[in-house]
């Protein structure tokens, strides 16, 4: 049985961050709703994700979801209420037709991993189930004068979170009811069930997936991501054979030499070892895979455009690039020369400081291929430093 995740990401709520919907805000350098959606495109139970965004989100949307997951549905444009947002998302879900629907806030970017391991599991005993936090605080009513009229009895009281679970045919069913009854303003989905008649099971959300809704809560989450930094390696190595030619391409700068570099590219072998290891300090993939050298588009293509991209992706992953470092194996060319203005053309690539940029050179004493002057190795290194997923 496929389950989807629907994540409802329509609202207006600017309060908490100027002209900016509060789901696209950055916290930690990733926008909140780039985090929800991770915890569900990397958990193993969730086959299906349908976001529900604003009328004229759609560029923000594009932005936050660069790095799309396989499991992403085109978005679906929210309605004038939460409700009618999520009822637009299960239409949208019918045509897939899943199993199950986690239906899960935008605006809550620290739903872990166990939380939705929870809600799934109870799902299999009860046709819904929703993440709850027991009340901590003390509960008054407000009476007249802003003075407290009475002190509710807490015991037995949960505040809802989100994701709340349901089999798809019962909610979407639930929906349509309450809407045709003109029920149109209920506040989360689980309220939708129960007024259809469904029981509900409560599972333990937790303090950390709290729904972010203020300027506050947005600086407190931010200062949460900033926690413990997350930091990535990758390596990347790479050869290319010398043919005839008067030039090579190395890290960037153009060096004059009795023989050129064989390769569908300028073959600038410091730069696809540098892209590579980029790439595989977040885990997407090698310089094949994205430029593959059967694609007419990269016919003689000036490297610089593999290492951007891997610098791209690297961002969207919400990483910042640490430092990198190159190691060129080769008899000749001399590197030495050209050292600074490789390190200066790397950092200007990947919009860093110079000082993060190491470019080396040796010789294999005569050993080997590189010895034999056949060709030329380069090995690379990078450090990506990734705002983390505070766990709950
Ligand atoms: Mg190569």
């Amino acid at each position: 049985m496929r389950t989807a995740a629907l994540i409802v990401a329509a609202g207006r709520g600017s309060r908490a961050c100027g002209p900016l919907p509060k789901q696209y805000a950055r916290i930690g350098g990733l926008p909140v709703l780039a985090r929800a959606m991770a915890a569900f495109a990397d958990h193993p139970g969730i086959d299906l994700i349908q976001v529900v965004i604003g009328g004229g989100d759609a560029t923000l949307y594009k932005s936050a979801t660069a790095s799309a997951s396989a499991k992403l549905l085109a978005p679906v444009e929210g309605g004038a209420t939460r409700q009618a947002s999520v009822r637009n998302g299960l239409r949208a879900l019918r045509t897939h037709q899943p199993g199950r629907v986690l239906i899960h806030d935008g605006a809550r970017p620290f739903v872990s991993a166990d939380i939705i391991d929870r809600v799934l599991a109870a799902l299999s005993d009860a046709p819904a189930a929703i993440a709850a936090v027991p009340l901590a605080d003390t509960v008054k009513k407000e009476g007249p004068d802003r003075r407290v009229a009475a002190t509710l009895e807490r015991a037995g009281l949960w505040r809802a979170q989100t994701p709340q679970g349901f089999g798809f045919a019962d909610i979407l069913a639930a929906h349509e009811a309450a809407y045709a009854a003109g029920h149109v303003d209920m506040t989360d989905d689980a309220a939708v069930a129960e007024w259809a008649g469904l029981p509900v099971a409560l599972v333990a959300g937790s303090e950390a997936n709290r729904k972010l809704t203020t300027a506050e809560d947005l600086a407190m989450a931010d200062r949460l991501c900033a926690g413990a930094p997350d930091v990535r390696t990758g390596s990347g190595f790479d050869v290319h054979r010398f043919t005839a030619g008067d030039h090579v391409w190395l890290c960037g700068v153009r060096i004059a030499h009795t023989h050129g570099l064989e390769g569908h590219s300028d073959a600038d072998v410091g730069l696809h070892a540098l892209t590579d290891a980029l790439l595989g300090a977040i885990g997407d993939g090698d310089i094949g895979q994205h430029f593959p050298n059967t694609d007419p588009r990269w016919k003689g293509a000036p490297s610089h455009l593999f290492l951007a991209e891997a610098a791209e992706r690297v961002r969207r992953r919400g990483g910042n690039i640490g430092n990198v470092d190159v190691t060129l194996l080769c008899e000749a060319p001399k590197i030495s020369p050209h050292r600074e203005a490789m390190r200066a053309r790397i950092a200007h690539i990947l919009a860093m400081d110079v000082g993060r940029v190491g470019v080396k050179a040796t010789t294999t004493e005569g050993l080997g291929f590189t010895g034999r002057r056949e060709g030329i190795a380069a090995l690379a290194s990078a450090t990506v430093i990734i705002a983390p997923h505070p766990s709950a």
